[in-house]
């Protein structure tokens, strides 16, 4: 099987206004482009899970430590995309992106939801689950609609209930 990656678009990592690095495009880039593909690790669910957790308590311990990398590619398989190479693993979390992914094959393409202009910040949905753990990733994409967490999109009217929910019984 060919793993060799796709060649990216042009596209730059720096300093984010989101959090710590982010990706930029270095030209224009056209609503539907494929952009870079996120590459990393195939590792079983369970060692997905393991992993995580492991993350998630190293940043309640220290929030500038990362957040997990780990994509989750069907009910069996995660990809575990903290690797040197795998230059997506920068692209930030918005409720507003400009990138969309998808998975085929086990394979993750992210690709432009919209027209995006040179230097623009790239950004897709990170697409949590609304978990018993969703309060550990909170956005801060700074995008009008932000719902404050890094919740798939079909998931904010749940959210919007939860919340209603404390606020009625704190
Ligand atoms: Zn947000």
């Amino acid at each position: 099987m060919n793993h060799t990656p796709p060649i990216p678009l042009p596209i730059e990592v720096k300093e984010s206004g989101i959090h710590n690095r982010g990706v930029f495009a270095t030209r224009n880039i056209k609503k539907g482009e494929f952009i870079i593909e996120y590459t990393g690790e195939k590792i079983s669910k369970e060692e997905g899970d393991r992993r995580v957790d492991a993350t998630n308590k190293a940043h309640r311990e220290n929030p500038q430590h990362a957040f997990t990398y780990i994509f989750e590619l069907d009910e069996n398989w995660d990809l575990d995309g903290d690797t040197p190479e795998n230059t997506a693993k920068y692209i930030n979390h918005s409720c507003n992106p400009n990138c969309t992914f998808s998975i085929t094959d086990a394979r993750i393409m992210i690709s432009a939801a919209r027209d995006i202009a040179a230097g623009e910040e790239l950004s897709y949905n990170y697409g949590f689950d609304l978990d018993e753990e969703y309060e550990e990733y909170i956005c801060r994409c700074g995008a009008s609609n932000c719902v404050g967490y890094m919740i798939a999109e079909e998931d904010w009217p749940e959210l919007e209930r939860l919340r209603a929910k404390k606020t009625a019984n704190p």
